[in-house]
């Protein structure tokens, strides 16, 4: 069995960036709740500064929207990171062959420290956790996008370090592979940057048809159309971008040839992309609703989640133990 991993931030509401750019591929890769882990890294949070109530709801909504989205709870096991200890105990055993050098030279390691004036550990030892992540169930297909191909690198190293060690024989962990999220990366509503949560350009998946239609009004379009009668550039418009993820093929070719020839505004395409969007948002904001009105429901499906992941996690460290002579 080629088992899936892969995990989520708790941001909060997913924002439709999040969505086309993994969830909507993890909905489609549910192969079962033996071979397919999604799991909200509240662990790996904890490396960000925070609010510890906003940390409580961001996790419940993260799980909601994640359940909206189409995760299925009997074809996956989703699951809090901090509710399966064995995460945080085998990250330990894995910080006891990583070398020091390989951590330091993660670009976003690298990245982020260079931002800030005292730096932690736990930014330091993040892909550690990450790889303890992923083999803890062993598994070998990571939904990832282009930015933690680095670190899914340094998991196969920490795998191959740790079998060279304890497991020459018969190497105990896999060497997990990326999958690679079809890249459908969205920029913000202001065009300039990545669509991002904190840099507040973003459309949360569960927002409303008129909050939805408040933010596309007066969102960035191709900078040449100052006219109704200027013609466009699709390709270099936000909203074309969008449309490809929203909008029927035909509504995409319909929106190019409109731009180029300037028989559209941009308004009326904003109205048509914000049409195409209803089609797809309003299914997710109907079930997030109905689990909304049921209090225990997420609730019961985490724990249920984290009590399978807690089965095999212990089985992994038991054999990680043996292995390392930490048993009689
Ligand atoms: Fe963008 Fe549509 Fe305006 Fe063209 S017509 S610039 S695709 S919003």
């Amino acid at each position: 069995m080629s088992r899936i991993f892969s995990g989520i931030q708790p941001s909060g509401e997913l924002h439709i960036g999040n969505y086309l750019g993994a969830v909507q591929n993890w909905v489609r890769l549910q192969e079962g709740r033996d071979s397919t882990f999604f799991c909200v890294v509240d662990l790996h949070a904890l490396t960000g500064n925070y609010e510890v109530a906003d940390l409580r709801r961001r996790r419940h909504e993260m799980a909601v929207s994640l359940l909206a989205a189409g995760l299925d709870p009997e074809r996956c096991t989703l699951f809090f990171q901090s509710a399966v200890p064995q995460h945080a105990e085998l990250a330990w055993i894995f910080n006891t062959v990583t070398p020091l050098g390989e951590l330091e030279r993660q670009t976003q390691y690298k990245d982020k420290a260079s931002r800030q004036e005292s730096v932690i550990t736990g930014l330091l030892t993040y892909p550690v956790l990450q790889a303890a992540d992923i083999l803890l169930y062993h598994a070998v297909r990571v939904p990832v996008g282009e930015d933690q191909v680095q670190h899914l690198e340094l998991s196969r190293e920490i795998a191959r370090r740790w079998n060279a060690r304890f497991a020459s024989d018969m190497p105990y962990f896999p060497e997990p592979q990326p999958l690679l999220t079809p890249v459908r990366r969205l920029m913000g509503l202001d065009g300039q940057a990545k669509m991002s949560k904190s840099l507040g350009n973003t459309i949360g998946l569960l927002e409303s048809r008129e909050q939805i239609w408040d933010k596309l009004r007066p969102a960035m379009t191709d900078p040449a159309r100052q006219r109704k009668t200027d013609p466009g550039t699709p390709e270099i418009c936000n909203i074309y971008s969008m449309h490809r993820a929203f909008s029927a093929e035909s509504t995409v070719e319909t929106v190019a040839v409109n731009c180029r020839t300037a028989g559209w505004g941009c308004i009326e395409c904003k109205k048509v992309l914000a049409d195409s969007m209803e089609g797809v948002l309003l299914p997710i904001r109907r079930r997030a609703m109905e689990i909304g009105a049921q209090p225990s429901y997420v609730t019961d499906v985490l724990e249920e989640g984290a009590t399978r992941a807690r089965t095999t996690a212990q089985e992994t460290m038991r054999q990680v133990y043996e292995r390392m002579g930490l048993t009689d």
